[in-house]
């Protein structure tokens, strides 16, 4: 069985048939799924969602492209409210893009270190979207020991997978390891332990090859998967076995199986 870690199963590219795309994704071994919140304006959508599917996890938070709009006073009150519901497992994607710079540098701090917060109160995993921001993502977390979670859809280099680690955070690998340039990723792939290791599509971007430039979806789980365990020298059945066993040690309000 495999886990697809974080996927964006409310955004339009699925509308039409999403229901097939889950069915897809199951009969590719991808039994459970992490729906990804990343405005808060959209958490009520999500949630409706991950009830439609015994399978379907979601979580709350707004991405850091969408900072500028979750800087208010009430958000960290909106933050606990919304993950009250029952399917809420996690609390992201929140974290720092330097890259696009889609909200100013110090309104995504702002908008991170409020999800930081929630998430301890609440106990559940942060989802850490970061780039090009790797001392500011790091310093912000190291003003709370207690902070858990992933580093999503991991781009970065050795030196930030070492200190994500360290914090005692997981790594989650997309399609990425799967793209010709991406030979330094797949060495921090190599080197990340085995019971660190999350699987991901980040669908409906970001396909794996043979699938690069179409929509993504999370049956393509299984794609990266294979490439993990090439990369790591086990077989495939090891790597479903171990990601989806981290998985649930992490998303521990999540019911097994
Ligand atoms: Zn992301
Ligand atoms: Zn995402």
């Amino acid at each position: 069985m495999l886990v697809d870690s974080h996927c964006h199963l409310n955004f339009p590219e699925f509308k039409e048939d999403r229901d097939q795309v889950i069915k897809r994704a199951e009969e590719q071994g991808v039994k459970a799924f992490l729906t990804i919140n990343t405005r808060l304006d959209e958490a009520e959508e999500i949630q409706a969602i991950a009830d439609q599917y015994p399978n379907v996890y979601c979580t709350v938070g707004a991405h850091p492209h969408d900072a500028s709009d979750h800087v208010y006073k009430d958000v960290y009150d909106d933050l606990i409210r919304l993950a009250q519901h029952p399917k809420v497992v996690g609390i992201g994607e929140t974290g720092l893009d330097y890259y696009y710079n889609n909200s100013p540098s110090l309104e995504q701090i702002e908008s991170f270190k409020t999800h930081i917060r929630a998430s301890i109160e609440l106990r559940l995993p942060l989802i850490i979207h970061t780039r090009d921001a790797d001392a500011d993502t790091l310093a912000c977390l190291r003003e709370f020991p207690k902070a858990k979670g992933v580093f999503h859809c991991f781009s970065g280099g050795i030196d930030l997978a070492k200190a994500a680690l360290d914090l005692g955070f997981y790594v989650s690998f997309s399609g990425i390891i799967t793209f010709k340039k991406a030979d330094e990723l797949r060495e921090v792939a190599k080197f990340a332990p085995m019971d660190r290791v999350l699987v991901e599509t980040d669908s409906p971007f970001l396909a794996p090859i043979p699938h690069r430039g179409e929509r993504n979806e999370p049956a393509y789980t299984r794609i990266t998967a294979m490439k993990l365990s090439e990369i790591k020298g086990v077989s495939l059945e090891e790597i479903a076995t171990q990601t989806t066993h981290n998985f649930y040690r992490l998303f521990d309000r999540c019911k097994v199986g």
